[in-house]
């Protein structure tokens, strides 16, 4: 190829990637702003797609207060940053009745069955600061139980206001959800009551 033709090749391939820039730029010049001037505006759910707040606890569709964890530790062993801390919840006591009951059957030679612990975190502790919400302990959850909040306005003074117990924020979620149902049908929400409370009874 002679130098001539080179250098004209060379120049249209410049002028050609000049040419793709500007298209990049052009499109991203008139396109819809995604930067808000925060607090004169707020973002609306629509502007919240695929955005990672801090991870919460999803409770259960009849219960949620209740999360769906069933304390397997998947997501303590998943996390890379060692960022979540689970407890277990323990067997509930025997009470001295069912201790006295449970030692005759046992002299007995009856099968005893000791109360077992249920499936359920006691405590789901979570340390923002460290995560990175790279989705590891979410993607490993066989419960479905951890999510990202979209909570966009999270700031904080102190780190250790980082270190969430997400069992306590799943209740005052549910709490604030019940409230805010009140405020919409008050009868709804009076009927939900009674009908949980007489489950609760029963
Ligand atoms: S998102 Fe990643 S870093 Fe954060 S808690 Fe889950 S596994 Fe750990
Ligand atoms: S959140 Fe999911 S992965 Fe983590 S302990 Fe609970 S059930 Fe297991």
């Amino acid at each position: 190829m002679s130098v001539i033709k080179k250098k004209f090749w060379d120049d249209v391939t410049s002028l050609w990637s000049l040419i793709v820039g500007l298209k990049v730029t052009g499109k991203n010049f008139v396109d819809k702003n995604v930067t808000l001037h925060y607090p004169r505006e707020t973002v609306t759910s629509g502007q919240l797609e695929g955005f990672r707040g801090p991870l919460e606890l999803i409770g259960k569709p009849k219960d949620p207060a209740k999360p769906k964890c069933i304390a397997c530790m998947m997501c303590v062993t998943a996390c890379p940053s060692k960022c979540i801390t689970v407890v277990k919840a323990k067997a509930p006591k025997p009470t001295e009745a069912e201790l006295q009951a449970m030692k005759e059957a046992e002299e007995r030679g009856e099968k005893v069955n000791k109360p077992k612990a249920p499936k359920e975190p006691a405590k789901f502790l979570y340390d923002f600061s460290l995560c990175s919400l790279c989705g590891s302990c979410v993607e490993n959850c066989p419960a479905n139980a951890l999510r990202y909040s979209s909570n966009v306005y999270l700031t904080v003074t102190d780190r250790k206001e980082l270190k969430m117990d997400l069992l306590a924020r799943l209740g005052a979620q549910a709490e604030a959800a019940v409230a805010a149902k009140a405020v919409e049908s008050p009868k709804d929400v009076e009927a939900a009551t009674t009908e949980k409370e007489a489950g609760t009874e029963s």
